[in-house]
C-alpha cells in the first residue's frame, strides 16, 4: 500500500501526490509519513528536482491524522508519545528546512503545497511546514485545526507554527476554538497563501520561480519578532493574561487540553523554534495521556461518526427520503421543515390553519434571511429552499410521501387523528414518526393502520442547532421504519441514536433528574448558588435551575403533573413539585416570563439567582461540600442512563454518550456518562452511590448492573463498548 506517489516532470518539479488507497479522505498513519519522508529525501537529493508540490489524488486534501497512530503511540506510555510526536516534528522541519544550508538558509528547494479541498488537522500542519500553500477556490472546502473539538489541540507543529505565522491574538480562535474556514477566508485570516483556480499550476509555477529568501520562514530568519508581541511584551502580555482568563471562564478547568495549549503556546513563545516543537510534543503527550482526551476522542469523534454512518442501523434497502409530509407547523415542525428543505427533501408542511402552515413556512424564509444577511446563503439558494415547502391544510397534499413526520399537540387524541387522515392518503410502504417527547411510541402506533411502519423520531428544540436526534423504536416498530428514521437523520446530517420505548425514552429521562437534583437542593436551603456553580464546574454546559428557567417552569410542573398521575404513590418527587408550583403560581415561568430562579432584565437579559428564593426557602446554616453537590447532580443523571441500560432502553453504550453530550450537554470532557463512571471506577462509582443513598435516599441506589461490574473490575467500555463494535 502506498499513500504517496511521486512524478518528477521535465522542469524539475517532483509532485508528490497524497492519495490513501481505499478511502475517501486521506488521513495520515505511520507508514504514510514515513512514506513522505523517503519521497522528500529522494526530491531533495535529486540534482534534477529543483522544487516539489505536495498535493492530494482527492477531492480534499486531508482529515487529519489517523487515529490508530495515537492509540498505538499510547502503547509505549508517554515516552512512546512523546518519541512518535517529534519524529512528525522531524519530518516536518525537514519539509521546512528542505535542505537549506542552516547559517546562511541558502541553497534549499522550495516545497509548495496544493490543496484541492478539506485540509483538516495534520492536514492543515503538513501544508504549515511548506514554504507557500495554495488552495482551490473550493467554498465547500474546510481549512482549519479542529483538534480542541475533540479534547487535544494540535501537535504536529500546528501549535507552534500558527502562533509564530499570525501571533497569539490572532492564531487563538484557530487552536482554542478549532475555527474552520473555507479557503478564501483561510486567505484572509493567513492561514494560507493563496486561492488559485488550478493551486497545482500555482504551485508548480510558484516552486519554479521561488528564490532562497522565498523559502525562510520568518522564525527562521535573524531578528524575528513575533506579531502582536511576545508574552513579555506589554501588547503581548496583555494578549495571554486575557486568554488565560477566557480560556479559564470557558472551560472552568476541566478540559485539559485548552490549559495545555495556552501553556504550550506561552512557553514556546519564550524559546527558539526548535525548543518550543519540543515543549508542544511534551504539553500534547501530557493531554494524549490525560483519559480525558482519549474519552472525548471516542465518543465525539469515533463513535458519533460511527453512529452517523449507520453503525445500529438494521440492514435494509437505501430509505432515503424524497417527499416529507410534516403535521402540525407550530416551533418543532417547522423547524423539522427547514432541516428537511435543506437536506433537498420535498416537504409538505400541514397544519390546522393555513394561516398556522404559513406561519410554519415563514420560519425557514426568516432563518434563510438572517443567513443571507450573513452572507452564509444567496437570494437563490433561499428561493430554491422555500420551493421545496408546501404549507397547506389539505391532506391531499400528502400523497407521495415516503415519510411523514408528525409533530401536532401532546395529545393522544389529535395524534390518533391526524395519523389516521395521513394514513388515508399516503402510499402504503410511507413511514410514520411522530415527535412526541411524552407519549409512548407503542401507545400512539394503535391509531395506526401499519404499526411496523409506525416509529418515534424526536427532535430537540431549536431544531436547526442541535445534533442529536431520538429514534425510538415502539413494541411493533420494524426495521425498515429504523432504517428509514436513520437514512434521514443521516440526510440532514444529524446524529441518531437509536433506543426502545419507555417513560422520557433516554434524553429527557436523564436530564428531567438532574434539574429535580438541583431544585430539590433549594427545597433544603443549599445556597442556589452552589448549586449553579458546582454544576458548572463539572463541565455542565447550565446549571440545573438555568436550565428549567430555559424550558421553562410551566413544562416542569405539567410533566410533574403527567409523571405523577401515572406513577401514583410510587412518586418520589413531591419535594422538587413543591419549588416548582410555587414559582409557577408566582407568575415566575421561566426566561419567557422574565422571572424564574433567576431574575432577568428589561431585556430579558439574565441577572442573579433570584432573591426571593432565599426569603422562601432560607438557607441551611451548614452548607454542603462542593463534591457532595457535584456527585448529587451527576449521579443524578448518570444513574438514570445505567438504568436505561439495564433496562434495555439503551442497547449501545456508544449512543449513551454521544446522546447525552449532544442531547443534554452532559459535561463533554468525560465522553458521557458511560465513559465519566469508567473514569471514576465501577468500585468508587458504586461507593459513592451507597454513600449518597445513605444520606439522601433510594433515588442513588446503586444499580445492581454496576455493584456486579465493582465486583468483577469491570468497565462498561470493556464490557459493552467492544461487543457492540465488533457486532
Ligand atoms: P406547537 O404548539 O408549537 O405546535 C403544534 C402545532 O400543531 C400547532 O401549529 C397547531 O396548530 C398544530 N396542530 C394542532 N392540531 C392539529 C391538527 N389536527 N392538524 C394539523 N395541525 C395541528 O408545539 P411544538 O412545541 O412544536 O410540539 C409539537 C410536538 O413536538 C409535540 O408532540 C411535542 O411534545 C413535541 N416536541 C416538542 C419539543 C419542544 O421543545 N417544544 C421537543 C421535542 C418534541
Amino acid at each position: 500500500m502506498t499513500d504517496f506517489t511521486m512524478k518528477k516532470d521535465a522542469d524539475g518539479v517532483a509532485i508528490v501526490t497524497w492519495d490513501v488507497p481505499g478511502k475517501s479522505m486521506n488521513v495520515l498513519s505511520l507508514e504514510g509519513a514515513a512514506e513522505l519522508g523517503g519521497l522528500i529525501d529522494e526530491a531533495l537529493a535529486d540534482e534534477a528536482v529543483k522544487g516539489i508540490v505536495i498535493t492530494s489524488g482527492k477531492a480534499d486534501f486531508a482529515g487529519g491524522m489517523d487515529l490508530n497512530v495515537i492509540a498505538g503511540m499510547k502503547q509505549g506510555g508517554a515516552q512512546g508519545v512523546f518519541d512518535g510526536v517529534m519524529g512528525l516534528h522531524r519530518l516536518l522541519r525537514k519539509i521546512e528546512l528542505a535542505g537549506m544550508d542552516p547559517k546562511t538558509r541558502a541553497g534549499g528547494k522550495p516545497i509548495a503545497s496544493a490543496l484541492p479541498g478539506t485540509a483538516l488537522g495534520i492536514g492543515l500542519e503538513l501544508p504549515l511546514s511548506t514554504h507557500r500553500i495554495f488552495a482551490a477556490d473550493n467554498p465547500r472546502a474546510r481549512i482549519g485545526l479542529p483538534e480542541i473539538m475533540v479534547g487535544i489541540f494540535p501537535g504536529a507543529g500546528g501549535t507552534t507554527r500558527l502562533t509564530r505565522k499570525l501571533g497569539a491574538m490572532m492564531a487563538a480562535p484557530f487552536l482554542l476554538e478549532g475555527k474552520l474556514s473555507d479557503p478564501k477566508k483561510a486567505k484572509a485570516a493567513g492561514l494560507i497563501d493563496e486561492v488559485a483556480e488550478d493551486p497545482v499550476a500555482a504551485a508548480r509555477a510558484w516552486v519554479l520561480s521561488a528564490k532562497d529568501a522565498d523559502l525562510v520562514k520568518p522564525w527562521d530568519a535573524k531578528g524575528y519578532k513575533m506579531p502582536g508581541g511576545e508574552p513579555f511584551h506589554p501588547a503581548g502580555f496583555m494578549t495571554f493574561v486575557g486568554a488565560s482568563a477566557m480560556v479559564h471562564g470557558k472551560t472552568m478547568g476541566v478540559y485539559p487540553a485548552a490549559k495545555a495549549l495556552l501553556s504550550a503556546v506561552y512557553e514556546g513563545a519564550l524559546v527558539p523554534f526548535d525548543q518550543a516543537l519540543k515543549i508542544e510534543a511534551r504539553w500534547f503527550t501530557k493531554v494524549i495521556m490525560n483519559p480525558s482526551s482519549a474519552a472525548m476522542i471516542r465518543s465525539l469523534f469515533i463513535n458519533k461518526g460511527a453512529l452517523e454512518k449507520g453503525a445500529n442501523r438494521p440492514d435494509a434497502p437505501d430509505q432515503t427520503v424524497r417527499k416529507v409530509g410534516i403535521l402540525g407547523a407550530g416551533m418543532m415542525g417547522a423547524g423539522i421543515a427547514y432541516v428537511s428543505a435543506m437536506a433537498g427533501i420535498e416537504v409538505v408542511l400541514i397544519d390546522a390553519r393555513q394561516d398556522a402552515a404559513e406561519r410554519g413556512k415563514a420560519y425557514s424564509e426568516n432563518l434563510l434571511d438572517k443567513a443571507i444577511s450573513r452572507k452564509k446563503a444567496t437570494e437563490e439558494k433561499k428561493a430554491e429552499v422555500l420551493g421545496r415547502i408546501t404549507a397547506t391544510t389539505d391532506y391531499a397534499a400528502l400523497e407521495g410521501c415516503d415519510l411523514i413526520v408528525e409533530a401536532v399537540f401532546e395529545d393522544p387524541a389529535v395524534k390518533a387523528e391526524v395519523t389516521a387522515r395521513a394514513e388515508a392518503v399516503i402510499p402504503q410502504d410511507a413511514i410514520f414518526a411522530t415527535n412526541t417527547s411524552t407519549l409512548p411510541i407503542s401507545d400512539l402506533a394503535k391509531a395506526s393502520k401499519r404499526p411496523e411502519q409506525f416509529i418515534g423520531i424526536h427532535f430537540f428544540s431549536p431544531v436547526d442547532k442541535m445534533a442529536l436526534v431520538e429514534i425510538i423504536k415502539g413494541r411493533e416498530t420494524g426495521p425498515r421504519a429504523v432504517a428509514k428514521a436513520l437514512d434521514f437523520v443521516r440526510q440532514i446530517r444529524k446524529t441518531p441514536i437509536v433506543v426502545n420505548d419507555a417513560r422520557f425514552f433516554y434524553a429527557n429521562r436523564c436530564i428531567i433528574p438532574y434539574i429535580n437534583e438541583g431544585v430539590r437542593m433549594v427545597a433544603e436551603g443549599v445556597n442556589p448558588v452552589l448549586i449553579e456553580n458546582a454544576a458548572k464546574l463539572m463541565g455542565m454546559p447550565l446549571g440545573p435551575l438555568q436550565l428549567v428557567d430555559e424550558t421553562s417552569i410551566d413544562l416542569g410542573v405539567k410533566i410533574a403533573k403527567a409523571t405523577r398521575a401515572a406513577m401514583g404513590d410510587a412518586y418520589p418527587d413531591d419535594a422538587v413539585d413543591e419549588v416548582l408550583f410555587w414559582l409557577a403560581d408566582q407568575g415566575r415561568l421561566g426566561r419567557k416570563s422574565n422571572a424564574g430562579f433567576y431574575a432577568y432584565d428589561e431585556a430579558g437579559k439574565r441577572q442573579a439567582l433570584w432573591e426571593g428564593l432565599d426569603a422562601k426557602y432560607p438557607r441551611a446554616g451548614e452548607q454542603p461540600d462542593l463534591h457532595e453537590v457535584q456527585h448529587r447532580l451527576m449521579f443524578a443523571q448518570t444513574l438514570e442512563a445505567v438504568r436505561a441500560l439495564e433496562e434495555g432502553v439503551l442497547e449501545d453504550i456508544r449512543e449513551g454518550d454521544v446522546g447525552a453530550i449532544l442531547g443534554w450537554g452532559f459535561a463533554p470532557w468525560s465522553g458521557g456518562p458511560f465513559s465519566w463512571l469508567d473514569m471514576l471506577g465501577a468500585a468508587r462509582a458504586a461507593r459513592i452511590c451507597d454513600d449518597l443513598t445513605a444520606r439522601h435516599g433510594a433515588r442513588f441506589a446503586t444499580p445492581a448492573l454496576l455493584r456486579e461490574m465493582a465486583a468483577r473490575g469491570d468497565s462498561f467500555y470493556d464490557r459493552f463498548g467492544a461487543k457492540r463494535q465488533a457486532a
